[in-house]
């Protein structure tokens, strides 16, 4: 069970409403489009990612077993759904920043390095 602790981080990360999706993207970078990538015009929600995007539909069932609508209040709201969450976090992989993204990384610096990089939370 090593290295999901990202998968816990994304776990509060989604509850607190926190989560690196389109809604709240702007903060991190103004290049990004912060729609949906399965459409290109809907916003990138929580909701929507949760309940509502095709791109996540296959690792929905976990989700809909706690509660039929997806009811974020459900899902987030009981222990039942946060085991749900953390299945379909795991397996979805949503939420999780994309790994060629930068994240505000200095541009300058040359990496001779590597090794100091790996994780940076
Ligand atoms: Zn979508």
């Amino acid at each position: 069970m090593a290295g999901d602790t990202s998968l816990y981080g994304r776990i509060a990360q989604v509850r607190t409403g926190h989560a690196y999706s389109g809604e709240f993207r702007p903060r991190f970078s103004f290049d990004e489009p912060h729609t949906c990538p399965c459409d290109n015009s809907t916003i990138e929600s929580r909701e929507h990612v949760l309940a509502h995007c095709p791109r996540f539909e296959r690792w929905r069932q976990p989700l809909r077993d706690v509660s039929r609508g997806i009811a974020l209040s459900e899902i987030l709201g009981k222990v039942d759904g946060i085991a749900a969450l953390e299945a379909f976090l795991r397996a979805s992989g949503a939420f999780a920043r994309p790994i060629d993204t930068p994240t505000r990384a200095p541009l300058a610096e040359p990496t001779t390095a590597p090794d100091e990089h790996l994780d940076n939370g």
